[in-house]
């Protein structure tokens, strides 16, 4: 199911920091501000994601006001995310679980002191994320070492030949996680989805202009 070494995997990774640069850790957002813009990235684009996000922080302006809100409302404001009436219950859903958790308080600061893999499992357990969303929290706004998998990162790690065809985008973040060397982490999650919306776009790929061909199977099956 994997085929990469973990040297192939920091050669990768080093020939992106050349092209994109390193990164450091740096808290991307509030934990639950996390958690929702994932699940609002569900199957949209981040322009989307970002309208819907902004709608919603400005019809109300805090989380327990989203939590005691009609469903019809949260979906309201998050309509230019697309399947609004999906996201809208499994949002209010998530920080019901949330509040119920915690007492009351909707915070997810607890998550800090948890083991990971205890983090990882208290989130996927949440109505409508799974371990994209649940990589992203830890990720972005803890500072945890997992490598979520989005579909760029899905993409590219096929056409390298990383993975098999047949496998799924939830199996693909438990392999690469496993596979990709903690420190890189977050730098690598960050490039590798630069380099697919620059170069290894989904379709018609820029192949000529990677600096990751002569690793790539994709690149090797085109040619021969
Ligand atoms: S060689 Fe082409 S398919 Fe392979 S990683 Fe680069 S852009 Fe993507």
């Amino acid at each position: 199911m994997v085929k990469v070494s973990h040297n192939e995997i920091r050669e990768v990774d080093n020939l992106l920091v050349q092209v994109y640069g390193d990164k450091r850790w740096q808290k991307h957002a509030e934990p639950i501000d996390e958690l929702v813009l994932t699940v609002l990235s569900q199957h949209t684009n981040d322009v989307n994601r970002d309208r819907a996000f902004k709608k919603l922080k400005h019809r109300f302006h805090s989380w327990e006001q989203v939590l005691s809100a009609p469903i019809r409302s949260i979906a309201s404001a998050i309509k230019p995310a697309g399947l609004s009436n999906q996201k809208a219950p499994r949002i209010k859903a998530a920080l019901k679980k949330i509040s119920e958790f915690n007492g009351g308080k909707l915070s997810l600061d607890f998550l800090a002191e948890m083991p990971l893999e205890e983090a990882m499992n208290w989130l996927k357990n949440l109505p409508g994320v799974g371990p994209k969303t649940a990589g992203c929290v830890l990720l972005f706004s803890f500072g945890k070492p997992v490598f979520p998998v989005d579909t760029h990162i899905f993409r590219i790690s096929k056409r390298l030949g990383w993975i098999d065809e047949k496998v799924t985008e939830a199996q693909a973040n438990d392999l690469l996680d496993k596979l990709v060397p903690n420190e890189i982490k977050y730098r690598l999650h960050l490039n590798m989805i630069a380099h697919g919306r620059k170069i290894c776009k989904p379709q018609k790929p820029l192949c000529e202009n990677c600096v990751l061909k002569h690793l790539c199977r994709y690149f090797q099956q085109k040619l021969s």
